[in-house]
């Protein structure tokens, strides 16, 4: 099975974010990290990727910022060098995309509650979208090229909106695919350990209910 990490950035909107966090290159970067089994130098994707280092280091220290990677630290007994060796952090990609999907998710069904509401106006070369009112005022010419404004095609809009509010849906499925180091440890742990956990996971549950 593909890993799920790899299938979530070859969603467009995910690789968008992944590009404004990480820079240009975050993308290849990430997928190489994802190949190594997720525990790579810098060095080791530079050669590969065929680019200097520091170009590497410059992702990997944006990416880090977000905290979707992070790295381990080895030092060499007889060299007395240190190694780091980075990775993914699964549970923050989650929580990152997850925060950016509900975002846009929020602007779409926004958008397509707009769309039943108002009736828009566009320019043909795409400068404007107004209202009807608004489109008045202009006397329905855009104001930036002067062209006649044309009725927006509603349905055809909220077409390409579910279209992205499916592609919303696959991106939760694909999170949802992704096991954290949390989920790894709970599963782990002896029996009584998990009665305990949530046991305690409880009472504090009862206690905010009760503040
Ligand atoms: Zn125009």
């Amino acid at each position: 099975m593909v890993d799920p990490i790899l299938q979530l950035m070859e969603l467009p909107f995910v690789r968008d974010y992944l590009q404004r966090v990480g820079g240009d290159n975050a993308i290849q970067v990430m997928r190489l990290m994802v190949e190594h089994g997720n525990a790579v130098t810098d060095e080791e994707i530079a050669q590969e990727m065929r680019v200097k280092v520091t170009v590497v280091r410059a992702v990997f220290n944006r990416l880090n910022f977000w905290g979707i990677i992070d790295y381990d630290k080895t030092r060499d007994e007889e060299t007395g060098w240190y190694t780091y060796t980075w990775h993914i952090v699964p549970e923050k990609i989650k929580e990152a995309v997850e925060k950016e999907l509900q975002e846009r998710e929020e602007e779409l069904r926004k958008k397509r509650q707009e769309l039943d509401q108002f009736m828009f106006f566009v320019c043909p070369e795409g400068h404007t979208r107004e209202p009807f009112e608004v489109a008045a005022e202009y006397s329905f010419k855009c104001p930036i090229c002067g062209k006649d404004l044309v009725p927006l095609d509603a349905d055809a809009e909220k077409r390409k909106i579910d279209e992205q509010l499916d592609e919303i849906w696959r991106a939760r499925k694909l999170l949802n695919e992704i096991v954290t180091d949390a989920e790894e440890v709970v599963e782990e742990l002896p029996e009584h350990e998990i009665d305990d956990a949530l046991q305690t996971a409880e009472e504090n549950s009862e206690k905010e209910n009760t503040e």
